[in-house]
């Protein structure tokens, strides 16, 4: 099951909270230090997202999403940070940077230990 980071908006904590996919935002999330429900989705940690993972209907175009052409990967992760408005971590900008720069996805996910793994879901 994934886990989902969040902060409250009402004490500003932070918690994760594991949520079944098909749950995801059905269920309501209670922050476990001040009970209320008022909590945001934190990103964590950026992922790589391929098409054929994406579960955002404007990603999941294949022929939107060439993995050999970082420009234009980084130019879809800056799409995709606008669209979500989600508070982004500081390595999304990095590695949109280092995309537009020509560098290798691999290359970057290899000196960014950080990024592997994740579960976080875009
Ligand atoms: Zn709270």
């Amino acid at each position: 099951m994934p886990t989902y980071d969040y902060v409250c908006n009402s004490c500003g904590k932070r918690s994760a909270h594991f949520i079944a996919y098909e749950s995801y935002g059905k269920q309501a999330v209670q922050c476990p230090h001040c009970k209320r429900e008022d909590l945001r989705r934190l990103i964590s940690r950026v992922r790589f997202v391929r098409s054929e993972e994406s579960r955002l209907d404007s990603f999941s175009d294949p022929g939107q999403w060439d993995e050999d052409d970082p420009k234009a990967m980084a130019g879809m992760m800056r799409k995709m940070g606008k669209e979500l408005g989600e508070e982004l971590p500081a390595e999304f900008d990095e590695v949109v940077n280092r995309l537009e720069a020509g560098e290798s996805p691999e290359n970057i996910e290899h000196s960014m230990p950080d990024l592997g793994g994740s579960d976080m879901d875009l």
